[in-house]
């Protein structure tokens, strides 16, 4: 007789969505690997909501936030429906002011925390499944630094990000709703820092754009706009050009010096799978569903569907034959949720109605959008800085 399966749960991807999964199945005392190959670019996506405070908390993970390491955020600007800058200011917030975080640091801290609760966690360690027997047991080779090994797991949690590469690999199927990407560009420490604890996005004929301070005095330069689009097919120096014609953006720059290295060109669009689980597997985070930018809600979502997963998985595991079903109709809910958001939201700029980037999101795509009807729902999050 073939020996036990060694873990129950093989989580693949470390980023906050895996880290959640492997501390909820921890919590839950099971046996839980959490394999992270860390080899693609450096995260994007620093801006966390304050709405995280509580997330952190039911993870047992609140602690991760200390503002040594992270930038308090107090407010969001925006420039979008009109010239004139907006604020929306943190001390409006029930939850408190939100964070600029160091990505690393967060997703390191979240990855410690499941170890600490049991979880054995394989850093720079790539996961790939490579069968499944008629007991419905996975084998997973894991291929690491310094070892190769092959395990055993009752179950997968797809964590990988976007490409949602075993949920793929096992049959379903990715529904892409844009084709938004970002034109990214990390700026130096600027000589004489100046104290600015807000994000900014101002919109422009061909997409929008994003600042925002990041921890040790750096600065996050980000242009979004359709991978066909002129704006976001350009180097350094046509970034450097086109910020200089923006009304407000531009200006936060202004104190920094420019980078030589180069622009960082990342898939900003939203995606999500057609089935968020399947037999042995379930998908949590940018892998089950991955949001526009605008709503800088990706790392809230990645924590909140890893938890989730983690709950459905070991409910699964105990018998709770619709652990899983429930877990699909709440993904649902969510993602149709920011469509319905996403469309009000780009809905409220008018002044480039004839500009593809503009007339694209302006016309309801009833065949991709999960959800078309008309927004009537109270529970709108606005995207940051932006008022409805
Ligand atoms: C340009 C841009 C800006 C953004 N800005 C914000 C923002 O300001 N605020 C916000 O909340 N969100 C933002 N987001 C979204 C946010 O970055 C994501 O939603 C979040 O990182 C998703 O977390 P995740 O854990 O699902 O996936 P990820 O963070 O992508 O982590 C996936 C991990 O899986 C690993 N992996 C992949 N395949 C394997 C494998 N086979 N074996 C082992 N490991 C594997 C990868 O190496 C990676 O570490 C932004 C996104 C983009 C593109």
């Amino acid at each position: 007789m073939a020996a036990p399966p060694a873990y129950d749960v093989v989580v693949v991807g470390g980023g906050p969505a895996g880290a959640a999964a492997a501390l909820t199945l921890g919590r839950a005392d099971r046996t839980v690997l959490l394999a992270d190959a860390a080899t693609g670019p450096p995260p994007v996506g620093e801006a966390l909501p304050a709405a995280a405070r509580v997330l952190l908390r039911d993870l047992g993970a609140q602690d991760v936030l200390d503002d040594r390491h992270h930038l308090p955020c107090f407010a969001n600007l925006s420039a979008w429906g009109s010239d004139d800058l907006a604020a929306q200011d943190s001390v409006l917030d029930p939850h408190g002011h939100g964070w600029h975080l160091d990505r690393r640091r967060f997703d390191r801290e979240l990855r410690e925390r499941a170890r600490r609760l049991g979880a054995e966690v394989a850093i720079r360690t790539t996961a790939r499944p490579a069968g499944r027997s008629a007991d419905g047991t996975w084998t997973v080779e894991l291929r690491g630094p310094r070892e190769r090994r092959t395990v055993r797991c009752r179950w997968l949690v797809d964590a990988t990000g976007r490409r949602a590469g075993l949920a793929t690999g096992a049959g379903a199927r990715r529904v892409v709703h844009d084709r938004l990407v970002a034109l990214c560009l990390t700026l130096p420490p600027s000589a004489t820092p100046a104290p600015d604890a807000s994000t900014l996005v101002e919109a422009a004929p061909d997409g929008w754009w994003y600042t925002a301070p990041l921890p040790a005095g750096h600065r996050l330069l980000a242009r979004y706009s359709d991978a066909d689009l002129a704006g976001v097919r350009t180097g350094a120096a046509g970034l450097r050009s086109d910020v200089a014609r923006t009304r407000h953006i531009g200006a936060r720059l202004s104190a920094h010096p420019w980078p030589s290295w180069a622009v960082r060109r990342a898939p900003a669009h939203t995606v999500r799978l057609d089935t968020v689980h399947g037999g042995g597997w379930v998908a949590a985070g940018d892998a089950a569903a991955a949001f526009d930018p605008l709503s800088s809600q990706g790392i809230l979502t990645a924590l909140y569907t890893g938890m989730r997963a983690g709950r459905a998985v070991h409910d699964h595991l105990c018998g709770d034959r619709t652990a899983l079903t429930r877990y699909a109709a709440e993904v649902d809910t969510i993602t149709a949720t920011h469509l319905r958001n996403r469309r009000t939201f780009y809905g409220l700029e008018h002044r480039w109605p004839r500009h593809d980037f503009w007339r694209r999101r302006h016309t309801v795509d009833a065949t991709k959008s999960a959800d078309s009807r008309p927004n009537t729902r109270p529970d709108l999050i606005p995207p940051p800085g932006v008022r409805p």
